[in-house]
């Protein structure tokens, strides 16, 4: 798809490359969250992949795009577990280099009885990152339709990887995740799409979100900044969406499925690889937001993270969805 019209003349159609993180989650569960100098015990352990990269590639993948993964593990266990899961899901992982020295990335999760979480992140290997290594595979990302990248890379590698999406033609998503403070306007005028959370939106805007008028209020500002197409996610409300050409009063808010929520651990992440891969199908941007929000309630209707995100199939037998 072409960034400028919609329409699929990009030679590239249907692949969908993703800049960022791969970390594996090790979750404890526990009646509480410990003190401070408290050791308890914990009712169970598990070891699942994660980090917004990742989560975002198995999501287009499973969401039919074609996907190639540029990121960095280490030389160790869980380096290797989590490439083979990608490949597993089909993703091209020859953009996925070992560190020597450093370990793969981890986030240390403790969920409570009341399904609250405690989360420490070590990027190890994705802080090790360059722009380099990713300007490496030029080509690859040269082959991509759609580029999407987040923040838990270091910064100026994400910088580096949209400036070379975009002079090879691809549309840029940023998932401004986890926010650090605001982007600057050379940031924002890289990336052809935005998509922030309420918080995010919050953070870079300056407006609070708590509700689709608030969203486009925050999204204006950030067109003032200089983004050009914004949408935020809003939870259980859905997205608004604040097109390029849109003035103050314009954009649209989408409403969500209703659904019974269960957990929704990676809808963002869902939302954002399902818009991804439709976009990278040649759908118009409206169709892909709406196949978005689609998968991404179903993701929220299922324990975990990558365990909960839905295959196209899925989506194809939930009415009304335009699917890829
Ligand atoms: P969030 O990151 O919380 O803004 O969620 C991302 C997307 O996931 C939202 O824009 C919705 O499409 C979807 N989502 C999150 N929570 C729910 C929910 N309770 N019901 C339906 N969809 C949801």
């Amino acid at each position: 798809m072409n960034k400028n019209n919609n329409t699929s003349t990009h030679s590239g159609h249907g692949r969908v490359v993703v800049i960022g993180s791969l970390n594996m989650d090790l979750v404890v569960r526990a009646a509480r969250m410990p003190h401070p100098g408290e050791t308890l015990v914990g009712e169970s352990f598990a070891q699942v992949p994660g980090g917004k990269g990742g989560n975002q590639a198995v999501a287009a993948a499973r969401l039919g795009a074609q996907v190639s993964m540029i990121g960095r593990v280490g030389n160790d266990a869980n380096g290797n577990q989590l490439k083979q899961g990608l490949e597993k899901e089909g993703i091209d992982c020859t953009g996925v280099s070992g560190d020597p020295h450093l370990p793969t990335g981890v986030a240390v999760i403790t969920v409570d009885d009341a399904s609250q979480n405690a989360i420490v992140i070590v990027a190890g290997s994705n802080g090790a990152l360059t722009s380099e290594a990713v300007a490496e595979h030029e080509q690859t990302i040269a082959q991509a339709a759609v580029v999407v990248c987040q923040l838990e890379s270091p910064g100026e590698t994400v910088f580096e990887a949209m400036q070379i999406a975009r002079r090879n033609g691809c549309v840029v998503v940023l998932n401004p995740a986890p926010v650090t403070g605001p982007l600057t306007r050379a940031w924002l005028e890289t990336v052809d799409f935005l998509i922030p959370n309420e918080i995010e939106a919050a953070e870079l805007s300056g407006v609070k979100v708590v509700s689709p008028e608030t969203a486009r209020a925050a999204a204006w500002a950030l067109r003032e900044q200089g983004a050009r197409h914004v949408i935020v996610t809003l939870g259980a409300q859905g997205v608004f969406v604040l097109g390029a050409d849109e003035g103050r009063e314009g954009g649209r808010h989408y409403p969500a499925r209703r659904v019974e929520a269960i957990d929704t651990t990676a809808a963002g992440d869902t939302f954002v690889g399902g818009f991804c891969a439709a976009l990278a199908a040649g759908r118009a941007s409206d169709d892909a937001v709406r196949f978005g929000l689609a998968a991404a309630a179903l993701s929220v209707t299922r324990a975990g993270a990558q365990p909960s995100i839905p295959y196209l199939h899925e989506i194809e037998s939930s009415p009304g969805v335009p699917v890829p």
